[in-house]
């Protein structure tokens, strides 16, 4: 057996090739690199997948969290309210801005974030609140929304993870990871779900002023050329990037799919092994799994991962160290204990490959690996 990655892009890339490669055809003919038809009709499409009345597309996820936080004129003084158990580019958009990154702690079981300890962080300083739908799944945003609401403060998804991953409110309204908050963002990075080759992202809000703002801050805070109304970003969406994705939104529900059915796979040879914890579908949220994360015992964990990939199969830990422990962070003087679950999950967790080219033999070569595995 082929050592199993944790995706593979080449095997996608070769299933989709006559379309990609005259969509990229289509674009070297145009030489419209920058701001070509493609980008337009790539905002368009996702506003209609989603369901966000606007999409701005921009030059990475990291840069939509940045252009959102911009937006809504995060600056020095400012609190923003975040998990430290999540890429560390939502943490890193909060304190480039000057603002104060504050951190509530995480659920053991969904790994997004604990809407109970809000209250208790919010202060008159508290700007926004960035929950995180990690690994695919959407955090508890009924909740969330409320109490933004109820202390006026805005709400920043962070979607990276998560797109096209669909929220049922307990009024039975179903809303698309991104689109719920004050603005959305999410990530075209080549391993998400939704992936591009290269560095993509965009930013999803139903607010008009607010998407004029932000496609202005992506443009070097420019509406009329050479006119310049907002300190603003170079944070565009390549023509070529945004050519790919077109052909790529085509072919999400079927990805997601994939994903789900690899999942589901996993999820019913593994409930046998009562001492590895799969992860939990929560009942407010659709789950497009971006990572398959299983928690171990932590005293095992690099052991386990070490027998893996004595067998070609390669494993991830997403995240080893939260954003609170992190050296770049030592300056808000957080410390260990601070968040405990945070803490502990960057010791337990193990992703599992997840993409959307598994055949049944890699499955069954991974489980049957898992079943023999004496940890
Ligand atoms: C990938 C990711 C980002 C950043 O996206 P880039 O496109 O790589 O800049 C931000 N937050 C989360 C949770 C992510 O997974």
């Amino acid at each position: 057996m082929a050592p199993i990655q944790m995706v593979d892009l080449k095997q996608q890339y070769l299933r989709l090739k006559s379309e990609i490669d005259a969509a990229i055809q289509r674009v070297l003919d145009s030489t419209a690199f920058i701001q070509g038809s493609p980008v337009r009709e790539f905002e368009e499409n996702l506003s209609q997948y989603t369901g966000s009345k606007y999409v701005v597309s921009c030059g990475s996820g990291t840069d939509a969290l940045l252009a959102a936080l911009m937006s809504i004129g995060i600056g020095a003084g400012d609190e923003v309210i975040t998990v430290p158990y999540t890429f560390i580019a939502t943490v890193e958009a909060i304190a480039l801005l000057g603002a104060k990154p504050v951190f509530v702690d995480v659920y053991a079981d969904s790994f997004n974030m604990n809407v109970h300890q809000l209250d208790a962080a919010i202060t008159p300083k508290t700007k926004a609140i960035i929950p995180v739908h990690l690994y695919g799944q959407c955090a508890d945003m009924e909740l969330i929304l409320d109490i933004a609401k109820k202390h006026n403060i805005s709400v920043i998804e962070d979607a990276c993870q998560a797109l096209g991953a669909v929220y049922t409110f307990s009024d039975g309204t179903k809303k698309q990871a991104g689109t719920m908050g004050t603005i959305g963002c999410t990530s075209f990075f080549p391993s998400k779900n939704l992936g591009g080759y290269g560095d993509g992202g965009a930013l999803m809000t139903g607010d008009d002023s607010l998407a004029e703002k932000l496609h202005a801050i992506c443009r070097h805070g420019s509406k009329e050329r050479y006119l310049h109304q907002y300190i603003g970003l170079n944070s565009r969406l390549d023509t070529l990037q945004a050519a790919i994705l077109q052909v790529k939104l085509q072919h999400l529900d079927e990805f997601i799919e994939a994903r789900q059915t690899v999942a589901r796979y996993y999820e019913e040879a593994l409930s046998q092994i009562p001492k590895w914890t799969l992860p939990i579908h929560s009942e407010y949220s659709t789950h497009t799994f971006h990572q398959f994360t299983i928690k171990v015992n932590a005293q095992y964990r690099d052991d386990i991962r070490k027998y893996l990939l004595d067998k070609q199969i390669h494993t991830a830990i997403y995240y080893p160290v939260p954003a609170h422990l992190q050296l770049a962070y030592q300056y808000l003087n957080y410390c260990e204990g601070n968040f405990p679950v945070s803490e502990q999950l960057c010791k337990e967790v193990l992703s599992l490959p997840i993409h959307t080219e598994m055949t049944t033999e890699q499955l069954q070569f991974i489980i049957q690996t898992i079943v023999n595995c004496p940890l």
